[in-house]
């Protein structure tokens, strides 16, 4: 089964592409939400082991403690990671194994596809890129933050690599010609790996 990695900043436009994908039949495995599940169960122990018990108010993961623990401590950060990232991975392999094949392919959407090793996962990248004030203008709007906190964030991620490594790019400056492009992507891909 032909596997494609689906990047991209904050608020460029990922999740709409892979949702376009899914309604051509796509399977999409969101590794931000499966990274999320593991995190309420698998992962549990393992990170209460490095963070303690405040990492978990109730039955759920304290995001902002972490958060909190991992920003000036980027040691911390890759041990963090070092739990995350591998089971992650090995939840998309099982999880691509159960796919029918019937399908064109499958696709795996991540932030840090390349900073987190997931693009040697894939046999092809896609980057969703969207100019920088509009990326805003749309998270600001799905979210309600304001706007420098969006561009906090943004400052925070590296999307350097990406526009180096991807194979493809996917410039979503308007919802008609994204869904073209992502329509012509998969196209191409199901010629490519018939
Ligand atoms: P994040 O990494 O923050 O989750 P993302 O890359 O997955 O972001 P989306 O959630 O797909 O980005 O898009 C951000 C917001 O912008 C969403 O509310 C989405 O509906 C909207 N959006 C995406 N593309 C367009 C577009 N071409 N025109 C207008 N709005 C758009």
């Amino acid at each position: 089964m032909k596997r494609l990695g689906i990047t991209g900043g904050i608020g460029s436009g990922k999740s709409t592409v892979s949702r376009l994908l899914r309604q051509s039949g796509i399977p999409v495995y969101d590794s931000d939400s499966e990274a999320k599940r593991l995190m309420h169960t698998l992962l549990r122990q393992p990170i209460e082991q490095l963070f303690g018990s405040q990492a978990y108010e109730d039955e759920n993961l304290n995001r902002k403690y972490i958060a909190s623990q991992v920003f000036c401590n980027p040691e911390l950060l890759n041990r963090l990671n070092a739990i995350v990232h591998p089971a992650v991975g090995e939840d998309f392999e099982r999880w691509a194994e159960e796919q029918s094949d019937e399908v064109p392919f499958v696709a795996l959407e991540s932030a840090i596809l390349f900073e987190s090793g997931f693009d040697s996962r894939v046999d092809v990248t896609l980057l969703v890129d969207a100019p920088i004030e509009e990326r805003i203008r749309r998270t600001v709007l799905r979210d309600g933050s304001s706007p420098d906190e969006v561009r906090a964030r943004i400052a925070h991620q590296n999307t350097e690599l990406a526009q180096t490594k991807a194979d493809y790019v996917i410039h979503n400056h308007t919802e008609s010609a994204l869904a073209e492009q992502v329509n012509s992507l998969y196209i191409n891909l199901k010629q490519l790996w018939k």
